[in-house]
């Protein structure tokens, strides 16, 4: 019924119970979810997790900014070997984060440019990351100025004028723990934007919802992000999880990996009518 559209469950905050940790979020309705990468150090373990759950995790590749330091063009060459070698489902998680350290910011714009100029080569949607830089990476995206440039601005934390911006240039809300916060801010966003760009998320080990609050997060609690989204949206979160999963399948392009027995196929679009097109 869910799609977790960004989990890091290769981390090593899930080494001591990581099985654990999948069966819960089967058991919590999640049945697919999706790798953001982050840089070299954890790329095989990303891969490995990927390949040893083939029919319910799908990895991106890519340069996280908060990797990007001295080094970031060996780091961006590693991703461009991956991203030669096989079909990815997007390239993240890349973007900018000001909020920890400012060093490297002109390094971190240019791996972000590099990569989004191979998305548009590849074809791919990106995952973004910004902490701290909503309205930068909103300019450099304006400066790109290409259609095919798209993605999820994932855990958006910015205010409604900035995810207008954000859907007005073809991008996604990725919704997560902040969304269930009672300051986070996010009310007036999920009320005004088309439920149509919204998508779920959890960015465990990362921000863990209400009621979990402070504590490890994991990709089963991201029910209660959809929880939180059903009451504002006066639905059910089975509906939730129906439209932010069809919104991910089509953000995501799901049908380049979908099987009819893999366990997330029943949460594909329906089939549009040709002729609507
Ligand atoms: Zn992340």
């Amino acid at each position: 019924m869910f799609i977790d559209t960004h989990t890091h469950l290769y981390s090593s905050k899930f080494s001591e119970d990581r099985p654990a940790v999948m069966e819960r979020a089967r058991a919590a309705g999640v049945d697919l979810a999706i790798l953001p990468a982050v840089d070299r150090s954890s790329h095989e373990d990303m891969l490995a997790l990927e390949a040893a759950y083939p029919d319910w995790v799908l990895a991106m590749i890519g340069l996280h900014p908060v990797s990007v330091g001295e080094n970031y063009e060996e780091e961006l060459a590693v991703v461009e070997k991956y991203l030669q070698q096989r079909p990815w489902v997007a390239i993240g998680e890349i973007g900018m984060d000001l909020y920890w350290d400012k060093t490297f910011r002109d390094q971190q714009v240019k791996a972000f440019l590099k990569q989004c100029a191979w998305a548009i080569d590849y074809d791919l949607p990106i995952c973004i990351h910004a902490r701290e830089a909503i309205d930068e990476l909103l300019e450099l995206i304006r400066g790109v100025n290409n259609p095919k440039l798209r993605g999820v601005f994932h855990c958006f934390t910015g205010n409604v004028a900035q995810a207008r911006q954000a859907v007005d240039l073809g991008f996604y809300l990725g919704m997560g723990g902040v969304a269930t916060f009672k300051n986070g801010g996010l009310e007036p966003v999920l009320l005004e934007l088309p439920r149509e760009r919204i998508l779920l998320e959890t960015d465990a080990p990362y921000l863990a919802p209400v009621p979990k609050r402070g504590k490890r997060n994991e990709t089963a609690y991201v029910k209660f992000v959809a929880e939180k989204i059903a009451t504002l949206w006066e639905t059910s979160p089975e509906e939730v999880g129906r439209l932010t999963s069809q919104n991910a399948w089509q953000l995501f392009e799901l049908d380049r990996f979908a099987k009819p027995d893999c366990p997330w196929w029943g949460l594909r679009p329906p089939v549009k009518d040709a002729i609507n097109e």
